[in-house]
């Protein structure tokens, strides 16, 4: 059972003005087809540019990809030939974004966006990839598709937007389907009912997906296995049932604490003590070091690695072993 998608030790640098900003460290990754990994982090943790980094989007500068591979049906999108890296967006990888308005082109109908990219990468008849359109419109549930096709996105809602961009995204059949904080700016009833079409889409193609997140009941709802991201690190891996059941980092552990939860009555919510840290000025040590409170002296000058626990489970914490049998 090999992976669809397989990041290895991926490392991505930006060029500023105060010199290279390392945004994602030795990052690891495998998508199954069929299964939802949960890509988890507060903002600025990397999520997002290790998505683009597969997508392709950081083979410029002020993006540099410093160390790793990207494997996708055993082809590496790193080193690969512009032809086959255009080639394999949109049938082998393709992304949801957050903002589907910036995502969408406001000139064109959406009708027009779709099946130009059926025209050009099926070698569709206009009409064919024009009727096309409409069938994947009514796939992501726009009503009377066949008179929207002619819109424009503006005349669209937030949540139809969203839906037109998942039509767009999977007009290709991908293998694989990237949704960055794909429920971010909508509403909380058009959150569920976008992440139900998702999760639908995934099981009919059986694409693997990304779903990337800081939203931990999301995480529950539709990850099989997570990642937990920090300062442009994985901290925590495993599936949703143990990361849940049994958080192996205190990172997660503060996560899961501080989520808004129905079965219990809390008087008030907790939050992780502090602010992750920017990109420029990442701790020396352990990056969670500062908000950490079990911290130690080794954790202010050592990073911890990334280590086996159990089996399907790592961490990054120099106490991983006493976090992990509850001792810390
Ligand atoms: Fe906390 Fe140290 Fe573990 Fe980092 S390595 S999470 S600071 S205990
Ligand atoms: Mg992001």
């Amino acid at each position: 059972n090999a992976p669809v998608l397989r990041v290895d030790d991926l490392s991505v640098e930006f060029a500023t003005r105060e010199g290279a900003v390392r945004a994602v460290r030795n990052v690891g990754l495998e998508v199954f087809a069929g299964r939802t990994l949960a890509l988890l982090g507060e903002s600025g943790s990397g999520k997002s540019v290790t998505a683009q980094a597969v997508m392709g989007l950081l083979d410029t500068p002020p993006a540099r990809i410093t160390s790793g591979s990207i494997m996708f049906e055993g082809t590496d999108l790193v080193t690969a030939a512009e032809r086959v890296r255009r080639q394999v967006n949109g049938e082998g990888v393709a992304m949801v974004f957050q903002d589907a308005l910036s995502a969408l082109n406001p000139v064109y109908t959406v009708g027009h966006q779709i099946s130009e990219l059926l025209r050009v990468r099926r070698k569709m008849s206009r009409s064919a990839a024009r009727a096309r359109a409409v069938e994947l419109m009514e796939r992501v549930r726009i009503p009377a598709a066949a008179r929207r096709v002619d819109d424009y996105p503006h005349q669209f809602s937030g949540g139809m937007r969203q839906r037109i961009m998942i039509a767009l995204a999977v007009a290709l059949n991908p293998r694989v389907l990237i949704a960055d904080e794909p429920t971010t700016a909508l509403d909380v009833t058009v959150q569920a009912q976008i992440m139900e079409l998702l999760t639908e889409l995934q099981r009919e193609n059986g694409m693997g997906m990304v779903l990337i997140t800081h939203d931990l009941g999301v995480v529950a709802e539709v990850a099989d296995d997570v990642t937990v991201m920090y300062a442009g690190r994985i901290v925590e891996r495993g599936s949703v049932e143990e990361l849940f059941e049994h958080a192996a980092h205190p990172y997660t552990r503060g996560l899961l604490r501080s989520m808004p939860r129905t079965d219990r009555e809390d008087d008030e919510l907790w939050a992780i003590p502090g602010a992750p840290p920017s990109p420029v000025l990442t701790p020396k040590g352990c990056a969670f070091h500062p908000r950490c409170d079990i911290a130690i002296d080794l954790c202010r000058s050592e990073q911890p690695g990334l280590e086996v626990i159990a089996a399907g489970r790592t961490s990054a914490c120099h106490l991983r072993a006493e976090v992990f049998d509850g001792r810390a």
